[in-house]
């Protein structure tokens, strides 16, 4: 269901490396000042033409994006400063006596390990040998299946962050039953490439041809790397198996179909019907030996992958383990190994020219591994009890707007408003931080075994899904850490969080003009607000079950708002060849709009009947609009961008400030004249909610 989270995830994390939180660039800034908050403008430029240069064109000018990253803007400028902080804290409770087996040992000792280079180094790829040896022991293909089936981790995420990639072949997200949201169900989705996407092997275009001669001389360099002989061979057949794997995949528009990847399968339904793969031996070693139902989510890849682990040679397969094992812990391994992955996913794919400094890599998968553990440090000396309260309290103006917003809706049914209100009555709603905090009493971190607390850290995350299944629901459980830049939408549990990374200037700032903190982080709440109401989120009910709470005519009309924002949306063309994809990107394009009009119903509601104070000049509702679109301000290297497109639900910043085409409010407030470039008919506008 496209991505519930406020932010594309390529250009904001290495997530080919497994790293969820983005940090990069090396200075650590202080907090932008609320004085010339509206800085970055281009004056020259009408609102109406080109609203985006209009709010942040001098600041696209003059903004260089950092050698260490693939992108640069206000999220992710945040995000390196929340990083900085978080390193800090890091080192102190590595000076501190927190005594063995506490959060904070713990997260002190992890960082520690991989801030060992000379000690990494000094190990090389002994550390890796056991794998590899387990690898060259599989015999046949139950040998195989249950290698496999060791690989399977809690990895991916379908509906609230939506990390749609896994290098393994099949990954594991366990979450509520769409059907029966009473109990956890294990949902297993397709993995097993090693470049982002079925695209980057099928798409016939110059760029991508391009990267893929790189992608296959990269096999064989990590392979050579790892001592392996034969190496330019077994890359090719590494390769073919990847692109045969590619070719069952479901595409990205499809994957985020919550219909269509509903599908329950018994245990005996997998191995019918997707025969080739012997499950038994693959679920066994997968620790998921009693469970009896399945949420299968790209039957054609299941069934297709589960063919080929039939059809191709176990050498082929052997290759292909190898390399995978490699990758999946580059970054633990020499710093051969770890330039080599850098120069290809780096380099060639993101654009980026300068690894990130090693400090940096260490905050994220120490946030990656005990990303509670360190959030708890966080909150506890950077999110102010005032802070929660004031979030608090836009909140509840933001829900109030919606529901009234509901109520005025002419074209909805009575019956239909009522349940999106009784929907919108039950939204759990998380602020800063979870309510308790995840126990990481089971996790064993062992100062200088970088490799092996990697292992077990994933490890760890995978059998706490499993131990789930079979236990109440809990809808307190967050899918965020509190320290990342970032907010999500939660479907199944119909709850939201807003981490205290992004409850900051310059989404929120108290001393500056409500108007603006409104555009900024009002606009994000209603985004998450929205998404119960997106395409995707309209088809769950109030307790998070997939049911049509719709009459026929309401949801046709509903469509049809929904076509029209696609047909916006594909327009956006930022290079001939690659265009936004409306149907990929609508889930978050609807939440933009909709969240868009309820923080501006929202503001006005807090204002009562007086009119919002004037700042440099502009009127309330130009700050509103401007602090919104200066929360997009953003800069990407050209394949980072490329990738955005192609694997993710979010469309880049630029087109997402474009949104205030659609609200009323917007022409009024910067006299946008027919001849305008962004002028929609009031017909054109979409209003979905
Ligand atoms: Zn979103």
């Amino acid at each position: 269901m496209g991505c519930r989270s406020r932010m594309n995830a390529a250009a904001n994390a290495l997530w080919l490396l497994g790293i969820s939180a983005a940090v990069a660039a090396s200075i650590v800034a202080a907090p932008p000042p609320a004085a010339g908050a509206l800085a970055g403008m281009d004056r020259s430029v009408q609102p109406g033409v080109d609203f985006n240069q209009y709010a942040n064109g001098s600041w696209l000018r003059s903004t260089e994006i950092p050698p260490d990253r693939s992108s640069t803007g206000v999220g992710r400028e945040l995000t390196e400063l929340t990083a900085g902080r978080t390193a800090e804290l890091i080192r102190q409770s590595a000076a501190s006596t927190a005594p063995a087996g506490s959060d904070e040992r713990k997260v002190a000792d992890y960082y520690a390990s991989f801030m060992d280079e000379a000690g990494i180094e000094a190990k090389g790829l002994t550390v890796l040998k056991p794998t590899l040896d387990r690898i060259a022991a599989i015999s046949d293909r139950v040998t195989l299946a249950r290698y496999l089936g060791s690989t399977l981790r809690a990895d991916v995420d379908v509906l609230n962050a939506t990390k749609l990639y896994t290098d393994n072949v099949l990954g594991l997200w366990v979450a509520q039953d769409l059907d029966d949201p009473s109990r956890y169900a294990p949902f297993l989705l397709q993995g097993g490439l090693g470049m982002p996407d079925r695209d980057y092997y099928l798409l016939d275009s110059p760029h991508m041809a391009d990267i893929r001669s790189h992608y296959r001389a990269h096999i064989a360099a990590a392979l050579t790397l790892a001592g392996i002989a034969d190496a330019e061979r077994k890359a090719a057949d590494v390769y073919a198996l990847e692109l045969r794997i590619a070719s069952t995949h479901s595409t990205r528009v499809e994957s985020q179909d919550v219909k269509r990847g509903d599908n329950h399968w018994s245990r005996a339904q997998l191995q019918s019907n997707a025969p080739g793969l012997d499950w038994q031996a693959y679920l066994g070693a997968a620790g998921l030996e009693a469970q009896q139902q399945f949420i299968v989510w790209q039957p054609g890849a299941l069934t297709g992958i589960a063919a080929l682990v039939a059809a191709e040679p176990l050498a082929t397969w052997k290759a292909y383990l190898q390399y995978h094992a490699i990758e999946h812990n580059a970054q633990f391994l020499s710093r051969a190994v770890v330039a080599e992955q850098f120069t290809f996913y780096g380099k060639v794919l993101q654009g980026t020219p300068q690894l990130r400094e090693r400090w940096k890599r260490a905050v994220s998968y120490t946030d990656d591994a005990l990303g509670e553990a360190v959030g708890k440090l966080y909150v506890a000396r950077y999110f102010p009890p005032a802070n929660k309260a004031a979030i608090e309290a836009m909140v509840r103006n933001l829900v109030s707007a919606f529901a009234t917003r509901i109520d005025a809706l002419e074209w909805m049914a009575p019956e239909t408003k009522l349940e999106a209100k009784a929907k919108l009555t039950a939204l759990k709603v998380g602020i800063g931080y979870p309510e308790r905090w995840r126990d990481y009493s089971g996790l064993k971190v062992l100062r200088g075994d970088a490799f092996g607390n990697h292992a077990r850290a994933e490890m760890f995350a995978y059998r706490r899904s499993l131990n789930k299944l079979g236990t109440p629901v809990d809808r307190s459980e967050w899918c965020m850490t509190p320290q990342l830049v970032n907010a999500v939408n939660l479907p199944a549990m119909n709850a939201l969080n807003f981490p205290a990374g992004i409850l900051q200037p310059p989404y929120f700032d108290a001393a500056r003009p409500a108007a603006m903190n409104y555009g900024a982080i009002g606009a994000i709440i209603g985004h998450e607000i929205s998404h119960s109401f997106d395409d995707q989120g309209a088809l769950f009910d109030a307790a998070g079950r997939l049911h049509n709470w719709w009459t026929p005519e309401d949801f046709a009309h509903f469509k049809a708002s929904a076509e029209q924002l696609i047909a916006q949306f594909n327009a956006y063309r930022p290079f001939p060849d690659l265009a936004v994809n409306g149907k990929q990107t609508l889930s978050e394009n609807i939440a933009d709009v909709a969240g868009l009009g309820a923080a501006l119903s929202a503001y006005r509601l807090s204002l009562g009947d007086t009119p919002g104070p004037l700042l440099e000049g502009f009127s309330a509702d130009q700050q509103f609009f401007l602090s919104f679109a200066q929360t997009w301000r953003a800069k990407y290297r050209e394949p980072t961008l490329r990738q955005i497109i192609i694997t993710d639900g979010h469309s880049p910043d630029q087109y997402r400030a474009s949104t205030v085409r659609n609200l009323d409010a917007w022409y009024a407030a910067f006299e946008v004249k027919p001849a305008d470039a962004l002028y929609l008919t009031p017909g054109e506008r979409v209003r979905m909610w």
